[in-house]
């Protein structure tokens, strides 16, 4: 009788705990990720300037580096000793900053004539794409020791056959717009697809940027909020920081910061790179990487989140109910056991 009734206290608090534990929000850590885009273009004073924003705040930018912006210029052009290449050199050890690929020359159908679309590559056959991108890649490794794994299509306008090079190239990631975003999504196993949600005005007036920027924190809002979206990209061109003589603006420059800040103030974000091997804030770098890694697509990312924090959960709850059974055994025991004894 005893035993039957200590049986089914057990149950009783196992079944408690366990509807306690799927009870539980499952929070996922939320990731935000900027992207520079086009550099190699315009003034090393920007450059630099955009660059300090992300290394006085400690957050991380993955740079869209051009390879071969000169269609004229042969050999590998990143090698030529320019003041870009050379600031580029000294800061590709400073682990906030990720050295991605931008295409390969960013001409309007520079390879081959013919394809209709706003694209380097967008139909061009699979051998003229993979050259090329192979080619920007080797360029990239030769000037500066690093092999790209993130992609950035310019125009965010690749295709299909882009993704297949890339994958073959030994490319993990390929970040673009929200156009193209659903048509390659998922299509290509072993290459991550994914869109910047936010990409800051490029008109050049202050003005401008600065109501983009406000948009960007209203989106920034919308994703905080959507339990279904664990990854916001934030894209910008170095050369909206502009003033008209084409050194940096510092009002622009402040915009950036002031749009980190908000960011930072929302409270729990991490900061990421697209490759996400940096990513800043109170976890560390490996636990971000191996939870975010050999994923596809933002859903695909944000489940493995869930599975992560729900392993994590369970043998916790687990040790917990365990811990409360035992205990009420215990005083079960110290209750009932002296009446035991006088019975007997
Ligand atoms: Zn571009």
């Amino acid at each position: 009788m005893r035993t039957l009734l200590l049986t089914f206290i057990l149950i009783l608090i196992m079944l408690f705990s366990a509807v306690q534990s799927s009870a539980q929000p499952v929070q996922t850590k939320k990731y935000v990720i900027f992207r520079d885009d086009d550099v190699g273009l315009g003034s090393l004073k920007t450059l630099q300037a955009v660059n300090q924003v992300h290394i006085d705040e400690n957050v991380p930018l993955t740079l869209a580096i051009i390879p071969h912006p000169n269609v004229n210029g042969t050999g590998n052009e990143l090698l030529w000793n320019t003041s870009i290449n050379n600031y580029l050199k000294s800061i590709v050890t400073n682990p906030l900053f990720e050295f991605a690929q931008h295409g390969y020359t960013h001409q309007n159908n520079s390879l081959t004539s013919g394809s209709g679309n706003p694209s380097e590559f967008a139909g061009e056959p699979l051998e003229v794409q993979y050259d090329a991108i192979r080619q920007g890649r080797d360029d990239i490794r030769g000037a500066f020791g690093v092999t790209p794994t993130t992609f950035v299509p310019p125009w965010d306008n690749g295709d299909l056959t882009t993704l297949v090079a890339l994958r073959a190239l030994g490319f993990t990631e390929y970040c673009t717009g929200g156009t193209e975003f659903p048509h390659l999504k998922d299509r290509v196993n072993g290459i991550q697809v994914e869109r910047a949600a936010i990409d800051f005005d490029i008109s050049g007036s202050y003005d401008a940027l600065n109501k983009s920027v406000e948009e960007a924190k209203k989106t920034t809002d919308q994703f905080l909020n959507d339990p279904n979206n664990d990854t916001l990209i934030v894209g910008y061109h170095l050369w909206a920081f502009n003033a008209p003589d084409g050194s940096a603006d510092a009002r622009k420059v402040q915009l950036l910061r002031d749009y980190i800040d908000y960011v930072k103030n929302t409270g729990e974000v991490q900061f990421a790179r697209l490759d996400r091997s940096a990513t800043m804030g109170t976890e560390t770098a490996a636990a971000a990487s191996s939870g975010l890694t050999n994923v596809s697509g933002i859903s695909a990312v944000a489940s493995s989140g869930l599975t992560k924090v729900s392993s994590v959960l369970t043998p916790y709850k687990m040790w917990l109910s365990s811990g409360v059974a035992v205990a009420c055994l215990f005083s079960f025991e110290w209750v009932v056991g002296p009446k035991k004894s006088a019975r007997k």
